[in-house]
């Protein structure tokens, strides 16, 4: 019986801040008991309504009967030798997810999951391979912060470190999963919550066109693009979606969502090296052609090998020359860093382990390394 009421009980973590004003306005209470609520919980950490102690003891009382805040059930936890911090977290019944703190000098950025495995199937990319589970729901994603936050620093908390930046670059494609995703960064920027700058909250997609045009009707968060490709052809074979949304059609949605910003931006280029199949000087050229109609900064991430794939990761020198060429054509590019090597602490690294805690346990040293911030 008890159980019964307790799954019934509304999950406050889970709603966005209108969907808790309207709760509260269903529940004869003032819409503003919203931010209340959004401050105690992701400015403050605290997850237990009796704490809330601006509420009154009336209204804690009547909201301990029928709500809940639901955090997320930390699993396994590990710090690198370099200070880069990993997550597992539960999600549902079965499925594991992990989320990565890189802190540097002065930020520290988190990456965080949208989906657990995902349809898009890059051929580089473990997650991909996995297929898709499903999606992450809004207090899934937002709780991936939370967790962060509040084992590392809080929001502005003078007294220690916290998260600078988010990137949405863990397991899935963001876009396919558009309205938690959204409300997750509403709260990441969101003075009540996180408080973070819309610049250093990061959406990156492989490319889903339509809803790169309907992220700009309600954000401006920073865009990054996962292209790896210099022409249609060779892009159809790493990053399928291309056959439904070709290079220019992407480029010019991303135009256009630069231009619906307020401030002037410059786009990051997520560019994948696969030694011998996309990282000659050839594609550095074409790319160096394409990008002249987006400014646009490019960011190399060497492959990162994991069990099942036949592609490669390039020798430091291609890897130079890649840059070399575009640096000469006037492009800022940096060759992404892999941190965390010790354990294993990459973003989406956890894709293929999981619910399998045997083939994790016999993953070797080269195995997956995706999306290495
Ligand atoms: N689905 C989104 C966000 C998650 S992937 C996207 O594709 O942008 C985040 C980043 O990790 C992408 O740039 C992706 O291309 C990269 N990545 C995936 N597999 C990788 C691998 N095997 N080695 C290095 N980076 C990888
Ligand atoms: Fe999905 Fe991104 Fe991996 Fe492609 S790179 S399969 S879009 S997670």
């Amino acid at each position: 019986m008890n159980n019964e009421i307790a799954k019934s009980k509304i999950n406050l973590m889970a709603l966005s801040k209108k969907e808790l004003e309207d709760y509260f306005i269903s529940i004869q209470e003032k819409p503003f008991r919203a931010t209340q609520i959004i401050k105690w919980v992701h400015q403050r950490g605290v997850s237990d309504i009796s704490k809330m102690t601006d509420l009154s003891k009336n209204l804690r009382d009547k909201l301990n009967v029928t709500c809940e805040i639901k955090v997320p059930e930390v699993v396994f936890e590990q710090t690198s030798k370099d200070g880069t911090k990993k997550w597992v977290i539960k999600v549902g019944e079965k499925d594991l997810i992990e989320m990565v703190l890189i802190p540097e000098n002065n930020r520290s950025t988190l990456c965080v999951s949208s989906q657990v495995g995902c349809a898009v199937d890059c051929s580089f990319c473990a997650t991909g391979k996995q297929g898709f589970s499903r999606n992450l729901s809004l207090d899934e994603i937002i709780g991936q912060v939370w967790v962060a936050a509040n084992s590392f620093g809080l929001p502005r908390d003078p007294n220690s470190r916290h998260i600078t930046n988010v990137v949405m670059m863990g397991m899935g494609e963001p876009l396919l999963n558009f309205e938690p995703v959204v409300e997750a960064m509403n709260l990441m920027v969101d003075d009540n919550a996180y408080g973070l700058s819309k610049r250093k909250v990061t959406l990156s997609t492989s490319g889903i066109v339509p809803k790169i045009d309907e992220l700009s009707k309600v954000t401006d968060i920073a865009l990054t693009i996962s292209l790896h490709a210099p022409n249609d052809e060779l892009r159809n074979e790493l990053v399928p979606i291309n056959k439904k949304y070709p290079i220019q059609e992407l480029l010019d949605s991303v135009n256009r969502y630069v231009a619906s910003c307020n401030d002037k931006r410059v786009t990051t280029i997520e560019y994948i090296l696969i030694d011998g199949i996309n990282d000659g000087l050839d594609h550095a050229e074409q790319l160096s052609k394409l990008l002249e109609q987006l400014p646009s900064k490019i960011n190399l991430i060497p492959f990162n090998a994991f069990e099942g794939s036949n592609y490669l990761k390039p020798s430091g020198n291609r890897v130079k020359r890649f840059q070399r060429h575009l640096q000469d054509r006037g492009y800022v590019t940096t060759i992404r860093s892999t941190r965390g090597d010790d354990i294993m602490a990459a973003c989406g690294q956890l894709v293929g382990q999981v619910n399998d805690k045997t083939r994790r346990k016999e993953r070797s040293k080269n195995q997956i390394k995706t999306k290495a911030l």
